[in-house]
Parts: C-alpha cells; sequence; structure tokens
C-alpha cells in the first residue's frame, strides 16, 4: 500500500494517519482503551500527535480482534500493529545525541548479550591480572566484594555510566515531551496517569485482557510487566538503599540476608526473573501482526537484559558465600553497566514515553470536561 509522506515524515506514520481517519468515522472500539477517545478529540494528526497516540497504545490487540476491517479486508486496518511500528520508530526519533539514533535499529539480543559478556569478561580479567587468585578466592576475604573491584573504581565507572543515562533519557524525554504538545500539565494530570501507570490499565483490553496467539484474552501479560516493572523498582530502591547506608551511616556491604536492602534485592530480583520469562514466553507466542517486527531484537534484547540482572543479583546471594561470587559478581555487573549504557537507546523508554503520553491524555480529557 502506498502513502502521502508529503505531510508525514515516514510510511509508518502515513500510514497511521490514514487508520485514524478510518477509526475515526467508525468509532466502535473507543471503549477499549485511551487511545480512541484521544483520537476523537482530534480532526487532522501532526507527527507529534500520531506519535502521542503510538505510545498511548498499550499493544493489547483488542482493537485488532474487534475490528471487522482488518486484513484481508480493503481497508487493511492493523491498528495495534502499526502503532506499534510508530512507537518503536519514535524511540529513535527522540534518542539524545542524535548520532545515537541507529542504535535502535542495531540494539538487540546480540548486542545485550555481547555486551554483558563482554564487560563480565573484560572486569573479570582486570581482577585476574591484578591478583591471579582474586576471582575464585574473594568470597575468603573480609572485603570481598571489594576485592574484586574497588569501591571507587565501581563507583567511578557504575557513576559515570549512570549520569550519562540520565542526561541522555532525560533529553530524549523533553524532546518527545515537546514534540507531543505537552503542556498546561496540572498536578492531577500526574495523579491520574500515574494511578494509570501504577495499574497498567490500558493493557487490560478493555477488562477482557490482552490478546495473545488466540481469540481468548487473559491478564497474563499484564501480570508479567506488573512483575518485571515493580521488580525492577524494588530492585532500584534496594541499591538507593544501600548506597545511603554506604555513604550516610557507614554500614558497608555485604548485608546480612535479613537486612532491608537485601530482602528488597530478593524480592525484586524474584520479580525480575519470573516477569521477563514470562514477557519472553508471551512474545514467542504472540500473533506476529500486533508488534512491530523489524523491533523485535531491541524488544528482546532488553527483556533479556533484565532477566540476567534478576537471576545473577539473585544468584549472588544465594551463591554469595562460595568461589561463585567473583564470577556471578562480574556477571552482575556487566549486566547492570550494559542496562545502564543501553537504557536511553533501547526499549526501556517505552515506560518513560508511555507515562508522559498518558499525563498528556489526562489533560486533554480534564479540559474536554471542561469544555475548554
Ligand atoms: S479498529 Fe476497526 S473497529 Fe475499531 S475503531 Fe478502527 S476501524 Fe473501527
Ligand atoms: S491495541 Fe489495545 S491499547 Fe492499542 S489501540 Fe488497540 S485497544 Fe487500544
Amino acid at each position: 500500500m502506498s502513502h502521502d509522506t508529503t505531510t508525514h515524515s515516514t510510511p509508518a506514520l502515513a500510514e497511521a494517519n490514514r487508520l485514524m481517519t478510518v477509526c475515526n468515522s467508525c468509532r466502535y472500539c473507543e471503549g477499549l482503551c485511551a487511545v480512541f477517545p484521544a483520537m476523537e478529540l482530534k480532526r487532522s494528526f501532526t507527527d507529534g500527535d500520531l506519535n502521542h497516540l503510538a505510545n498511548l497504545c498499550h499493544n493489547c490487540g483488542a482493537c485488532y480482534h474487534d475490528c471487522q476491517f482488518t486484513p484481508p479486508h480493503e481497508y487493511a486496518v492493523n491498528v495495534p500493529g502499526t502503532l506499534a511500528q510508530v512507537r518503536a520508530e519514535s524511540y529513535a526519533q527522540y534518542a539524545w545525541p542524535s548520532a545515537a539514533r541507529p542504535l535502535f535499529a542495531r540494539h538487540g539480543t546480540a548486542l545485550a548479550i555481547g555486551l554483558t559478556l563482554g564487560t563480565a569478561l573484560f572486569i573479570a580479567g582486570f581482577v585476574t591480572v591484578g591478583d591471579p587468585r582474586a576471582l575464585l578466592t574473594a568470597h575468603l576475604e573480609e572485603t570481598r566484594f571489594y576485592a574484586l573491584m574497588p569501591h571507587n573504581a565501581m563507583v567511578a565507572v557504575f557513576g559515570a555510566a549512570f549520569l550519562w543515562m540520565i542526561i541522555a533519557t532525560f533529553m530524549g524525554a523533553l524532546a518527545f515531551w515537546r514534540d507531543t504538545g505537552a503542556s498546561g500539565i496540572e498536578r492531577m494530570d500526574h495523579t491520574q496517569a500515574t494511578h494509570d501507570t501504577a495499574r497498567l490499565r490500558y493493557l487490560d483490553g478493555g477488562g477482557m485482557g490482552c490478546f495473545n496467539d488466540d481469540d481468548q484474552p487473559t491478564d497474563q501479560r499484564r501480570l508479567w510487566h506488573h512483575l518485571t516493572f515493580y521488580g525492577f523498582i524494588l530492585c532500584f530502591a534496594a541499591t538507593s538503599l544501600a548506597t545511603f547506608y554506604h555513604y550516610i551511616l557507614s554500614w558497608h556491604a555485604p548485608y546480612s540476608w535479613y537486612s532491608a536492602p537485601a530482602l528488597l534485592g530478593i524480592a525484586g530480583g524474584i520479580g525480575l526473573v519470573i516477569g521477563p520469562i514470562g514477557l519472553l514466553r508471551a512474545k514467542r507466542d504472540r500473533m506476529p501482526e500486533l508488534g512491530a517486527q523489524s523491533f523485535r531484537g531491541m524488544e528482546v534484547g532488553f527483556i533479556l537484559i533484565l532477566l540476567v540482572t534478576g537471576a545473577s543479583g539473585l544468584a549472588l546471594r544465594i551463591l554469595g558465600e562460595t568461589a561463585l561470587l567473583g564470577p556471578l559478581l562480574a556477571l552482575h555487573l556487566g549486566a547492570v553497566l550494559t542496562f545502564f549504557l543501553t537504557m536511553p537507546y533501547g526499549k526501556f523508554v517505552h515506560g518513560l514515553y508511555r507515562y508522559l503520553a498518558l499525563v498528556r491524555y489526562a489533560r486533554d480529557m480534564r479540559r474536554h470536561r471542561q469544555g475548554k
């Protein structure tokens, strides 16, 4: 199908514009999610509007199964697949710096595994060159974590990567925020968006659940997302609390299994193992037409990094008293560093952009109710 790209910068955006025009005449799906009510507020769509709608879509698949105009109908309506393509392209479009945009296309399973193992091997090699015994005997040392990588070196490397990740992610989000027309936001808009994000409200297919490989919707994808998301939050809380212990209270790692950082880390690690495994299985079984196949590698790579981070963190807790501490710590640090470095250039940004899209949606609906 050919598209008029004179008013839209890519074929995917032109196709999204065509579909939104069809859907605006039909409106059969308006109760399913936030995309259709947001669409109904407009008669024409800029690229920024379409990127907003694409990031508002949670890819539940309900509108594909409910639609009477899906292929082979001549209208060829596929809202989830088209918005998934626009959404994935929007991550690259807003990335900062612009020279890094091609990374989205290259970010895949091979890069995630290669970077994780490469960093882990570098750390292991670095330790071995300095002290050939340290990698496998570090568990015997009093300060066993820091026998592998001195605390200051760890702070310097991970602090720099974290800072870069924060700056690049912020700049990308700012570009998305400006281009999708979010302004005049009030506190209640953030409250509404936070509530909808925390519940993953629009991943429920209008109440029935997600469509995956057949006509039977289930809520399992939402469960895997929740486990992954809250697992990540708990792991982040564990690391933040450990940093507070170290610098403010001068309580140094390792911490006992019943300490607050350890309990948060164990709970988060379990979520970061079960959730990503469920997401990988759901992705394997999903109808391919519901997603953006050209960005599948980026999505799988991101889930794998989370899985390796969670699994190696849990393994450290269980096997930290054995000679495996060194290799496991190298693997864990490799996964965390890979996560930081790839975060602004991969699937991670979807959570941030979706939240910002929900904020604008809350503003638009508030203004609509107020007759503005
Ligand atoms: S997806 Fe199909 S059924 Fe739903 S609003 Fe669009 S055209 Fe109508
Ligand atoms: S796939 Fe789900 S969230 Fe996306 S537009 Fe369709 S019904 Fe809405």
